[in-house]
Order: C-alpha cells, then structure tokens, then sequence
C-alpha cells in the first residue's frame, strides 16, 4: 500500500514536466515562423518588435505515459477505485474481449484522468491518438490466453503471461505487474513479478460476480457497503 502510495506521487509529479512542456505548444506549424528564407508569411511591420519568436515546443511521444501507468496501481491501493476495478478481477476466466469488461464509471473517470489534460495542455490529437491504439491492441493481446513472454523483453513489455500474473486469485501475485504498456515502473518499484509458471486460477478469492450485466454494475457499490 505505501509503495503503491508512493508510486502515483512520484509518478504524477514526473508527469507534470512533461505536460507542462506540452502546454508551451506555440504557434501552429501551419504558420512559419516569420523572418525564414522563401516564406510566404507577410514580413513584421516596421516599429514592431524584431525579437524572434520562441521556438515551437512539441509534447514528446507518449507525454502521458506516467499518468496512464499510475492509475492501475490507484485503482489497487483506493478502495473506491479497487471497489469498481474489481469487477475486472472477478473474472475467472481470460479471453481477448476481457480487456473490456470494466464497469462503465471507471472507464469514465479514466478516460477523463487521460483525455482532460491532454485537451487542456493542447496536446494535439495526432499524439495521443496513436497511443491510444497501441494500449487497446496491447490490453487485448495480454488477456488473451497466450503463454507468451516475449523473451528477453519480458522486464520491458507486458506480456500475455506477465497480465495473467496480475489477474492471479493469489493476492499476493495480483497487486503486481501494474504496467498497461510497458513494465518499467513494475520493475522500478519492486512491483514486477515474472510469470514463471502458468497461472491457472484467475478472479478475487472471496469475491463471485454473477456473468450479469446488473450484477456487475451493482457489485463495486455491494463492496463499498461491505456486502460483497
Ligand atoms: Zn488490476
Ligand atoms: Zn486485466
């Protein structure tokens, strides 16, 4: 729990160069800047300031990287957010379309975590977009169930058989392996654990969500009242 504490806070406050980079966005680069040999943009009126102008910032690629691999480990460590996670984790079995079973408020608030910022610092849609493509085609291919470890990147990317790890019934091996993407903060944070050994039994050990869409948009609040 400390670590995982510890863990968003360093991961938030690595965040917050890289977007605030983000947000030096300056003119489009539609636009030249002005005084460039062969451009077609009017020259600066006379009595007006010469100074050229700063140098346009682009967000790098992936600039929300930190955020992105932070909230797993939340959503873990904050008993609302583990409330609403858990109907992921209750899942007893993996297939490729289990990426997708997530209560409808939690990808709400995710979305939100990701795509606000991404708004607000002007971080033009081409860079994030991509992004998010990757996470999808990733998130789909580790649920599936695929005995890969992608060898010698098993400590980089998150595999198949690293993801199954985290779905573990064994508490003990699922607040592991948070990564979505890649695995370095697993690996940084003494959170990564190598899928060794197939893991055979999925779910919460004491929590059974019934395969019904109302059973499972109800089940967080069950947890929250201390019913389930
Ligand atoms: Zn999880
Ligand atoms: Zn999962």
């Amino acid at each position: 729990m400390k670590k995982q504490c510890l863990f968003v806070a360093v991961a938030t406050l690595s965040a917050v160069p890289v977007l605030a980079q983000g947000g030096a966005i300056a003119a489009p680069s539609s636009q030249p800047a002005a005084g460039v040999i062969g451009s077609s943009s009017p020259a600066p009126s006379r009595g007006r300031s010469s100074r050229p102008s700063p140098p346009t910032m682009r967000p790098p690629f992936g600039g929300l990287f930190p955020i992105r691999e932070a909230t797993p480990r939340a959503r873990h460590g904050v008993r609302p957010l583990w409330a609403f996670h858990s109907v992921h984790h209750t899942q007893t079995q993996l297939t490729f379309l289990s990426a997708n079973r997530i209560h409808f408020f939690e990808q709400l608030y995710v979305g939100v975590l990701m795509i606000v910022p991404a708004f607000l610092l002007g971080i033009p849609q081409p860079r994030w977009l991509p992004i998010l493509f990757v996470q999808i085609f990733s998130e789909t291919v580790q649920h599936a169930r695929l005995n890969w470890t992608f060898g010698r990147l098993h400590r980089l990317v998150v595999s198949p058989a690293a993801h199954a790890v985290h779905h573990s019934i064994d508490a003990g091996e699922h607040h592991s392996n948070f990564g979505r993407v890649f695995l370095l903060w697993d690996v940084l944070f003494g959170t990564f654990v190598p899928a060794e050994e197939r893991v055979r039994r999925f779910g919460v050990d004491g929590m059974e969500v019934p395969e019904r869409l109302t059973a499972q948009l109800v089940h967080p609040f069950r947890v929250l009242l201390g019913r389930a």
